[in-house]
């Protein structure tokens, strides 16, 4: 099996790549950029809920990337759901994983929740049904694949979470978010500690353009100069290429 750190540095190997929010926004421009760096019969996995807006990316994707002939599955699930974290690592189960060269997994997915005074919180039904999607399946998805994935030499592993400034900055009326954001980036942390072979990134991808910023706007009537979801993409792209971070960093745009 080739070392991809030092036959070829500028690819990300032959990987089963999981990324979750893959429908829209960053996940999907982040899609379209990992799966150019992946070598030939690779395994790209998209998660999301909406399995149409998937299997046209798939279709593009494939389309655009022929000669590496990647395994393109669309995992169309709810992951604040026990089925849902399930059913994408089963899907990840059917692929050839003791053939792979990388597991990267791309901890996207999230949503902007409630933006509201501290004391509007009194349900716990209703934070913790936004702890869900945003804390617990993360943790639980990385955790399935990481059992289905054990080290073993040659194996290459990378965890990216998506995060924030707001995981370091607290914010007025942000409670769910800020707390999601800073709970992700401690649980990474530890899975950094934890598990010497898994090298772990958090990223804060600094204001984005797609949906979440309009739900901002809508919400806050402020606007923060969002900036298309390539650029930031692309940022990631190098760190993830160059391999050179400190696996459990909180990394924000502006300072890579
Ligand atoms: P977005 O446009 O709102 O997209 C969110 C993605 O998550 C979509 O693909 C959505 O797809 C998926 N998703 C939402 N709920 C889900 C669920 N229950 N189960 C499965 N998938 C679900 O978000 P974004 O702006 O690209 O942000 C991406 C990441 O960057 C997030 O972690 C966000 O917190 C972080 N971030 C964003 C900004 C920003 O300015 N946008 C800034 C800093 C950090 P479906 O609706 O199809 O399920």
């Amino acid at each position: 099996m080739s070392d991809i750190n030092s036959t070829n540095p500028r690819t990300l190997g032959r990987g089963i790549c999981i990324i979750t929010g893959a429908s829209k926004g960053f996940g999907q421009a982040l899609a379209y950029q990992v799966s150019r760096s992946l070598e030939p019969r690779s395994v790209l996995l998209l998660v999301a809920r909406s399995g149409p807006l998937l299997q046209e990316m798939k279709e593009e994707l494939q389309s655009a990337t022929e000669e590496q002939q990647l395994v393109v599955h669309c995992v169309a699930v709810d992951l604040r759901t026990k089925e849902g974290v399930d059913e994408t690592v089963r899907v990840a189960r059917q692929e050839a994983v003791d053939e792979i060269e990388h597991v990267l997994l791309i901890n996207n997915a999230a949503s902007l929740g409630d933006i509201a005074k501290f004391e509007t919180f009194t349900n716990p039904d209703e934070v913790n049904s936004y702890l869900s999607l945003n804390v617990s399946s993360p943790l639980a998805l990385t955790a399935g694949i990481l059992q289905l994935c054990p080290c073993r030499p040659g194996l290459r592993w990378s965890v990216v979470n998506l995060s924030s400034m707001f995981a370091l900055q607290a914010l007025p009326s942000w409670v769910l978010y800020c707390t999601a954001k800073a709970a992700r980036n401690m649980m990474f942390s530890v899975l950094a500690k934890e598990q010497q072979h898994v090298k772990v990134l958090s990223y804060s991808l600094g204001p984005m353009d797609p949906d979440m910023q309009k739900e901002i706007l809508r919400l806050t009537n402020v606007n923060h100069n969002p900036m298309p979801c390539h650029e930031s993409a692309a940022k990631l792209m190098k760190l993830l290429l160059d391999n050179n971070f400190s696996s459990g960093a909180h990394l924000d745009f502006f300072d890579v």
